[in-house]
Parts: C-alpha cells; sequence; structure tokens
C-alpha cells in the first residue's frame, strides 16, 4: 500500500502521524469549519496534544494575515493604479481576510502539528489501511 505523501496530508488536513484521519470534522466552508476533532479517527492521536496547544496557531495564523494582506495590498496597489483612497485598500484587504479566515484558522492548526511541534513526528506504521493493528 503507498504511503501518503506529507503534501497531500496538508493539503488535505489529515492527522500528522498517520496522514489518514481526520483532524476537523465539518468543512472548510460549513457552518461547522471550525469543529477539530479531538482524537484521530485513524491512529487515535490526541490534537490538543497538552492544554492550550493550538494558541501556538495563533501565530502561524498572524503569519498568513500578514502575508495575505501585503500582497492582496501590492495586488489592489497594481490593478488600481494610483486610487490613493485608503478606503479601497481597507475595504478590500478587509474582506479577503474574512473571506480567507477559515482557511487561515483550518490551515495554521495543521501546519502547528505537522512542522511546528518536534513531538509530532509522521510514523509509516499507522499509515496503513487496517486501522486496528496499532491503536
Ligand atoms: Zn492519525
Amino acid at each position: 500500500m503507498a504511503k501518503t505523501s506529507v503534501l497531500s496530508a496538508v493539503l488535505q488536513s489529515k492527522c500528522p502521524r498517520c496522514r489518514r484521519g481526520k483532524i476537523f470534522s465539518g468543512s472548510l466552508y460549513g457552518f461547522n469549519f471550525q469543529n477539530t476533532n479531538d482524537n484521530c479517527s485513524h491512529c487515535n492521536m490526541k490534537f490538543e496534544i497538552e492544554p492550550g496547544y493550538f494558541y501556538g496557531a495563533m501565530y502561524v495564523s498572524y503569519a498568513f494575515v500578514v502575508g495575505e494582506m501585503l500582497t492582496i495590498g501590492l495586488l489592489t496597489y497594481l490593478i488600481t493604479g494610483n486610487d490613493t483612497s485608503p478606503w479601497l485598500y481597507i475595504g478590500v484587504i478587509l474582506s479577503a481576510v474574512l473571506i480567507l479566515s477559515p482557511i487561515n484558522y483550518r490551515y495554521s492548526r495543521v501546519l502547528l502539528l505537522h512542522f511546528l511541534t518536534p513531538k509530532v513526528k509522521y510514523n509509516p506504521e499507522y499509515d496503513t489501511d487496517d486501522k486496528g493493528r496499532n491503536i
């Protein structure tokens, strides 16, 4: 059985240990987009490793928002030329950040789990169809 790549696991918001179980129970733009599962449905890893663990995702999210604001501000400048109204920039940037907020929320947690937590490691032994074997 082929192993799951880290890219596909990150894009599909899968568990960092087995790359099989879903981290979130809701859909990206559903009303319940913020529901994070307590444990991986495949390998039973606890996602909130310690109390307050996901506060760390705020820093990742902050980096996302800064990058998005700079990119969208620059694009607005390039598209509208020399329109110097600050309200144009405020309106466009705040709308874009609002629209992107479910993505920021979700992928800040995914990146925190996959890349920024040294004790969480991918374990190929869990990356199998045989769900119950390693639990
Ligand atoms: Zn898992």
